[in-house]
């Protein structure tokens, strides 16, 4: 398991080494991201080591998690796939070089173009629904070749979990075609008797909150409803892409649970998976990205309100979205370092950590015991490295931050070495982006 005792120790030597070195400056660079590259690497060989040897398995990471593409590139050169759900998606993924057979591309809005461009370049494709199967019919007949990597996506209906917008398997969710609807199994048994290209079954159950055992019996369904197909045309499935969802725990530097124990739920719920007989496409995003990411600002102000102590800091709703418009269902660490990047001996205070936003909700944390924050101090956000100030928000015209890829000097020196990821945003291309007169 991932040691969080070296995690934590990263953060904090990067931190210091950050405003050492000026990253933070309180007036150039007030906040900015980092990205653990260790800590990528250390993920990506527990995903590897976590599946066993005996099944073929592409762990495809799910680019919405963190689509920049140096991210992507680095996670290419440890042996991971993407899976895209965009020509966005798609195009970042071809910019970090992954090669087309390396590609899944689900979405359930597929444009005809999209279609067209993944069929013609060997892209993994999954469908979503019995229009999108008919669009595809059309395009597969007029096609020199059989297409190379279609599924189904099926939506299990085995519930939802704690957040409900990131479940995917409830009974009306809008994803994939819906298995326990009346009619709905007999007719897609049909589509696949009557399409022998159609050769994979995709399952996604969701995205944080969804139970392992929750996960295991939506991809028990994806299995079962492979073994009927195969039961009737033997071999045509040859493969199941179980999606991704493995949860992430925001309230510490560890990984739990990990990828090895979302395998043994796997193993318990659908051991034929692991028979051999299938080959496997994963799609994780989160739990590899999460705690390899954090987020840093500089305090600007502090003030109190009613009896309130309040920081106002450079990160708020632009790089924290979810958690300042959803803090119940993604609360986030703050953790407090003084303006040498040491972290805080300051005595501890109930304080909100408020963002530059012009809504009085921008708030990363409220209520929050921290030590008494000053300004100039630092505030760290870990667990940034998926879904946040990778996909910033546009609101007020803040520009996106500058992201650095941190690591250690190879020497031998122990010192933190950075790499630009992501330049800071200018003012120039803040307004190339607003529209034109
Ligand atoms: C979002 C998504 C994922 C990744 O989910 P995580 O919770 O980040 O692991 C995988 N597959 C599909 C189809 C998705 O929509």
């Amino acid at each position: 398991m991932a040691d969080h005792h070296a995690r934590r120790e990263r953060r904090d030597r990067a931190v210091h080494a950050a405003v050492a070195r000026g990253l933070l400056d309180p007036d150039e660079a007030p906040v900015a991201a980092f990205v653990d590259v260790a800590g990528i690497a250390e993920s990506a060989r527990e995903l590897l080591a976590a599946w066993p040897a005996g099944v073929e398995v592409l762990h495809a990471f799910a680019a919405k998690a963190n689509p920049l593409v140096p991210v992507l590139a680095l996670l290419r050169r440890h042996g991971l796939g993407c899976e895209v759900s965009s020509p966005g998606e798609l195009a970042q993924a071809r910019a970090a070089g992954f090669a087309p057979e390396r590609i899944v591309l689900d979405s359930p809005a597929k444009s005809r173009r999209e279609l067209v461009d993944a069929l013609s370049c060997g892209i993994a494709l999954n469908i979503d629904n019995f229009e999108e199967l008919e669009r595809v019919d059309a395009l597969v007949a007029g096609a020199e070749s059989a297409p190379r990597r279609v599924g189904v996506r099926i939506n299990p209906q085995v519930g939802v979990g704690s957040i409900v917008a990131m479940s995917t398997a409830g009974q009306t969710t809008k994803f994939g075609i819906a298995l326990a609807d009346p009619g709905n199994r007999e007719a897609l048994l049909r589509a696949y008797a009557e399409r022998p290209w159609l050769r994979w079954v995709h399952v996604h159950v969701g995205s944080q909150g969804i139970p392992l055992e929750l996960n295991a019996e939506g991809v028990a369904e994806a299995v079962a409803f492979a073994q009927e197909v195969n039961a009737l045309r033997p071999g045509q499935v040859e493969g199941i892409d179980v999606g991704g969802g493995l949860p992430v725990d925001f309230t510490g530097d560890e990984d739990t649970p990990t990828f090895g124990d979302q395998v043994a739920a796997l193993r318990a719920a659908a051991p034929e998976l692991f028979s051999g007989a299938f080959k496997i496409v994963t799609e994780y995003g989160r739990s590899l990205l999460a705690k390899n990411g954090f987020l840093a600002s500089r305090v600007e102000y502090t003030k109190t309100a009613g009896g309130r102590a309040i920081a106002l800091t450079h990160a708020g709703a632009q790089v924290a979205a979810r958690t300042v418009f959803a803090p119940e269902a993604w609360p986030l660490r703050v953790l407090a370092y003084d303006r040498h990047g040491l972290p805080s001996t300051a005595e501890l205070e109930v304080q909100d950590v408020a963002g530059p936003c012009c809504f009085a909700g921008d708030l990363l944390a409220r209520e929050r015991k921290l030590p008494k924050l000053q300004t100039q101090d630092v505030v760290v956000v870990p667990d940034t490295g998926a879904y946040y100030f990778s996909s910033p928000f546009q609101y007020n015209s803040l520009p996106m931050p500058p992201v650095f890829g941190f690591d250690t000097d190879e020497t031998g020196t122990g010192d933190v070495m950075f790499r630009l990821m992501r330049a800071a945003e200018t003012l120039d291309e803040l307004v190339a982006r607003s529209g034109t007169l």
